[in-house]
């Protein structure tokens, strides 16, 4: 019997987990991680490949059994609950489709399971396919006849069908083209806000996490490195390590030398903070000489990005990014040297 272990916390769709660990001989790929997971929250586990995302969201899915820690559903401690018995669903990279099924076959397929009569299921797989915003008579066609978008949708609707309290997304849009990913971005997190339903995202991408998610977790390791909201990320990266994975930021190392600490590679003063690494985001990078950090760069690339032009620059071995807004200077020619500045306010301080 399923004992509640918390009668207080009586959300649905909230998801603790309590030093919840994960051996494979000596190596710990999830590590004594304690976190809480509100109802209808969206909550993206970012990493980089062998940190220990697919054990962790495999454990909170069922699908693994923990050498230590409990999991909490709705203050329930479902930690021994099969996955077939656990209130949730989870959508694979794989998507794993029935491709010998229709359409409305692979929605309906946990239903068909649960023996609901059939002009139930259809009813059901009909409202599912307009969530996911596919015309009905996709209800007929063969799973071999959708594109990819669709096929991602179809897992997202028979992952909803048996209405769960929770949805896991294992990287479902890694093995996409990007403009396809950034679509089916923006129609994840719209199908969020249309269910309500707690969402567990995994990736390896921070800048989809930060497109979709309430909060995220940098993973490393089997444990967090940071916790917090998309803006918390971006703005104070707590260390190097997650600063790398915010793409496109110029990271200054400081190094000391006979004037002092200089930025390696600019030689400009760097105030005091030898040893340390400083983000500067591209658009605090900017052509001329207003900030109070200037220096001459060599100008490699220039691409427009709708509204903003992005520089690719470089002063010796070291690269950095600009980017500057419509307002901005953006007719700096490639393949010559200009003038480029920062202000020390806008860097973020990191350590190693
Ligand atoms: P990620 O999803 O972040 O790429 P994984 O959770 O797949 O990371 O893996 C984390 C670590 O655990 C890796 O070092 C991986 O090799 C190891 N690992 C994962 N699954 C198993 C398994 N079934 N047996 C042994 N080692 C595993």
């Amino acid at each position: 019997m399923i004992v509640p272990t918390d009668p207080e916390a009586s959300a649905k769709g909230a998801l603790s987990l309590r030093g919840l660990t994960k051996q494979y001989g000596a190596l710990r790929a999830v590590d004594d991680i304690s976190l809480d997971i509100g109802e209808g929250e969206f909550f993206t586990i970012v990493g980089p490949s062998g940190s220990g995302k697919s054990t962790l969201v495999r454990l909170l899915a069922g699908l693994e059994t923990p050498n230590a820690g409990s999991l909490l559903l709705g203050g329930t401690d479902i930690t021994q609950v099969p996955a077939n018995r656990r209130p949730t669903a989870m959508v694979f990279q794989s998507l794993a489709l029935f491709d010998h099924r229709s359409v409305g076959e692979n929605i309906e397929f946990s239903l068909k399971m649960k023996g609901v009569d059939p002009a139930t299921r259809r009813v059901r797989a009909l409202d599912l396919l307009g969530l996911v915003r596919l015309p009905e008579d996709y209800y007929e066609r063969s799973v071999t006849q959708c594109s990819g978008g669709e096929r991602q949708r179809i897992a997202m609707a028979r992952a909803l069908a048996s209405d769960p309290e929770i949805l896991f997304f294992d990287e479902p849009l890694s093995a996409l083209d990007y403009r396809l990913r950034k679509t089916l971005e923006i129609e994840l997190r719209e199908l969020h806000q249309r269910t309500g339903k707690t969402f567990v995202y995994i990736t390896h991408s921070l800048e989809e996490a930060m497109i979709m998610s309430d909060r995220i977790a940098i993973m490393r390791a089997g444990r967090f490195v940071q916790l917090g909201t998309p803006r918390d990320i971006y703005q104070r990266p707590i260390n190097r390590f997650v600063a790398g994975f915010m793409g496109e930021v110029n990271i200054l190392a400081v190094q000391d030398t006979e004037q002092g600490p200089r930025y390696a590679g600019l030689d400009c003063d760097a105030g005091s903070a030898a040893g340390a690494y400083a983000v500067l985001r591209p658009e605090a990078l900017l052509p001329g000489d207003a900030g109070d950090t200037a220096f001459d760069a060599q100008v490699d690339q220039r691409m427009l990005l709708g509204s903003r032009t992005q520089y690719q620059l470089h002063v010796g071995e070291l690269r950095l990014t600009s980017e500057v807004g419509a307002s901005g200077a953006t007719d700096l020619e490639p393949g010559r040297s200009h003038r480029f500045s920062f202000d020390r306010t806008a860097l973020t301080w990191v350590s190693e």
